[in-house]
Parts: structure tokens; C-alpha cells; sequence
């Protein structure tokens, strides 16, 4: 069984044409024209390949190949939107490895006993609705009916009204939900978007678990004033209060949490943003991961604290309020055991490591014994027109997709 670069090249420079850009890189956001093109492309190939593809109300697409019996399958894939100028390859390569590893079992005409199935789950990126991996939350039952109307994009288009338009069915959101056991288990391929790999020089990862975001969003209040004339023991000035804050978020995840706590105050916008003006308000976003729960809970803990210190002893108001509070999610060891030894037997470079970075597959997690294999990821870099992998890699990637992937879907019950 041998894994076919071209074929895996030509799906990707067809996909890499929806919503793509004049620098190199692609604008592709959930339920978007350019969305729905990609996703039309991927509904042909998989029937080209004799997959039954089958859409839920969300959305979420999945061609089936079927097994010797009809018990639950093995899913593979990804997702197909990206960030606004984003890259070609972050949630693309898992569903075009996905159609590599169909491809190859059909050509060697290999029966398993279980289904396989491609997926592209919808609505990754946050990007366009606000929050991340939409899809997966629908099939594990985190987002019901009366929340697809408080996602609303830019325009002021609602998740519910986006979901209609394209004619799928938002009101039958429940019957998209998946129980435990109806995925015997889910391998999600993706870049690994840091810069672990490509620095140890190693082909793939196996991935063990999966740090989940904890984020804020906080106002400071204070009173614009005159740079000149305003004294400074009479001051309410709202962007020294907040530089506390932002270098409290630093120390927290460097020396007062766990090993691998990491804190980021990802944007801050001052008002009214002018040299002779003593700032007014601010707003800034904070973003605290951790794999270790207990330790993000001390660090959430922590800059709580640091923010109630900082209401009590400057002249400011500041108000907080918790975005996200996802939970760290360990992955299965059952597909970890099995990723490792199928490196093992074709003889491929490993290395075994967590994500940063949050996937469908810790919402799959809850339905199935999920996994994931990372590609390297160029200078580390991702969700930008930089964003590179090698496709020699994601062929390496393909081919512990499609051992590991063979080797559950022919487990019994
Ligand atoms: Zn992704």
C-alpha cells in the first residue's frame, strides 16, 4: 500500500482556489460562498471515491465507506474553513489525507470491518461567528437550538440565519447529536502550529492531549484628561491600571501556575488613543491555557485576584467577564497505544507531545475514542498566508493515518 503524493498535491491546489488570495494565502469562513465551494468539491470527490456522504443540520459532511458489518465507524478528517487570510493547509491536510487513505484502500481493494469515514466538521475557526469549533460542539451536544442565534458575524448575520441560507436545516440542530459509542474512534490529522517538530526535525506527532483556553474579556474605566494640565495624583488613567494587569498575566503563567501554563493578553484598545490624552477606557482579551486543569485553575484563579487588586487600589472601574472555560481533554490511550506502534512498525520518526492549540477532537473525545497526528508546521507559523508544510511530511502523516486508522477499523465490537 503505497500513499499517492500527486493525487494528495491535486486536491490541495483545488481546494487552496476557494476564497483564495493574490499573496498566496486563502480567506475560506464558515458557511461563506467560498466555504460552500469547498465543501461542494469535497462532496463530489467523495462520491467519485463511492463514499455515501451524509450532512447533518450543522452541516458537518461525512462520506462513508462501508465495512463488513454495520457497526460503529472509524472517522477520519478535519475541517475545511480558515481564519481570514489564513494558510492553505491548517484543518485542510487532515481531510485530504482523509481521501488519500480512502483512496488507497480502494485501489488494494481492502475490505475493513468497520466503516471508515471522511469527515469536515463545520465552522472551526472562530473567526467568523466568534466561537471555535462549532461543529464538533453540536455533535457532542454543547450548542443547542436558542444559542445558534447569539452567534452573530460582523455583518450581524446569525449562526441560525448563515445555517438556512445554505439550506441546512438549524431547527433539527439536536438530531445532529452523537452518543458515546456511535464513533468508534476519530484520528484528526492537522499542522501542528508550533514549532516543536520542525525544530527536532521530526515528521509527525502523536498527540496526547489537548490545553483548552480560559479568556477574558476586561474593561478598565477611568476619565480622559488633558496630558498637560491633569496632575498626576488626581489621574484616572485606565491604561496604567491595565499595564498591571498585562504584566500580572506574564508572571502568573511563568512562575505562580504549572509547568506548561501558558497566559497571552492577545489585544488591548486604548481610548481615545492620543498622545496628549491620559487614556479613558480600555479593553483587552486575555487567553489562559493549560493540559493540566488543576493548574489553569489556579492561574484563572490568580489573575481573577489580580484584577480585584487592581479595582481596589486604583482610581479606575474595571469589569471582567469569562468568555470561554473549555476543559484540558486527554485523548485516548487506546489511539495513542496505536499511532505509536504503527510508527513503530513503518518505521517513522515520532515525537509524542500536546497541543496548544484547541481541535474538534476534544469535543470528538466525548463520542469517541478521538486521536490526533500533527505535520510540522514551518517556522511554527499558522492562521497567516506564511502558513507551510511540506508536503513530503503530510505524505508521512497520510501513512500513519492510513495504518492506524486500518488497524481500528478492523477491532471488533
Ligand atoms: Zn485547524
Amino acid at each position: 500500500m503505497k500513499i499517492n503524493k500527486s493525487r494528495i498535491e491535486k486536491d490541495f491546489n483545488n481546494i487552496s482556489k476557494f476564497g483564495e488570495l493574490s499573496n498566496g494565502g486563502v480567506t475560506r469562513l464558515a458557511f461563506s460562498k467560498e466555504d460552500m465551494d469547498a465543501r461542494n468539491y469535497l462532496k463530489d470527490v467523495m462520491e467519485e471515491l463511492g463514499l455515501r456522504v451524509s450532512i447533518d443540520a450543522f452541516g458537518n459532511m461525512s462520506g462513508r465507506r462501508e465495512g463488513k458489518m454495520d457497526i460503529a465507524p472509524v472517522a477520519i478528517g478535519s475541517h475545511l474553513d480558515t481564519v481570514p487570510e489564513g494558510g492553505n493547509y491548517d484543518g485542510i491536510v487532515g481531510v485530504i489525507a482523509a481521501l488519500e487513505v480512502i483512496r488507497v484502500l480502494n485501489e488494494n481493494n481492502i475490505e475493513t470491518l468497520r466503516p471508515i469515514e471522511v469527515v469536515n466538521l463545520s465552522a472551526e475557526e472562530s473567526s467568523r461567528f466568534g466561537g471555535a469549533t462549532l461543529g464538533s460542539k453540536v455533535i457532542s451536544g454543547k450548542i443547542s437550538l436558542k444559542d445558534l442565534s447569539k452567534y452573530v458575524d460582523k455583518e450581524g448575520t446569525s449562526l441560525y440565519k448563515a445555517l438556512e441560507d445554505n439550506g441546512y436545516k438549524p431547527d433539527e440542530i439536536e438530531g445532529a447529536v452523537l452518543n458515546k459509542g456511535d464513533v468508534y474512534s476519530f484520528i484528526e490529522m492537522h499542522i501542528e502550529q508550533g514549532p516543536v517538530l520542525e525544530t527536532e526535525s521530526i515528521p509527525v506527532g502523536i498527540v496526547t492531549s489537548i490545553a483548552a483556553p480560559t479568556r477574558f474579556r476586561v474593561k478598565f474605566k477611568g476619565v480622559a484628561d488633558h496630558s498637560g494640565n491633569t496632575p498626576m495624583n488626581i489621574r484616572k488613567d485606565a491604561l496604567t491600571a491595565a499595564s498591571e494587569l498585562i504584566l500580572g498575566v506574564e508572571r502568573i503563567a511563568k512562575y505562580e501556575a504549572g509547568p506548561a501554563t501558558v497566559g497571552t493578553v492577545g489585544y488591548v484598545y486604548v481610548k481615545p488613543g492620543a498622545m496628549n490624552v491620559i487614556p479613558g477606557a480600555v479593553e483587552m482579551g486575555i487567553d489562559v491555557r493549560d493540559i493540566n486543569s488543576d493548574d489553569k485553575k489556579v492561574a484563572v484563579g490568580k489573575v481573577i485576584q489580580l484584577i480585584e487588586a487592581i479595582k481596589s487600589n486604583r482610581p479606575v472601574e474595571v469589569e471582567y467577564e469569562i468568555l470561554t472555560d473549555d476543559e484540558p481533554v486527554k485523548l485516548s490511550s487506546k489511539v495513542i497505544d496505536t499511532l505509536v506502534d504503527t510508527a513503530e512498525e513503518i518505521g517513522l520518526d515520532y515525537k509524542v507531545m500536546h497541543s496548544g492549540a484547541g481541535h474538534d477532537a476534544m469535543h470528538m473525545a466525548d463520542i469517541a475514542q478521538a486521536g490526533m497526528i500533527f505535520v510540522p508546521s514551518k517556522n511554527g507559523i499558522s492562521h497567516n498566508i506564511e502558513e507551510f508544510t511540506d508536503m513530503d511530511d503530510i505524505v508521512k502523516g497520510t501513512e500513519l493515518l492510513l495504518h492506524a486508522s486500518l488497524k481500528l477499523a478492523q477491532e471488533g465490537d
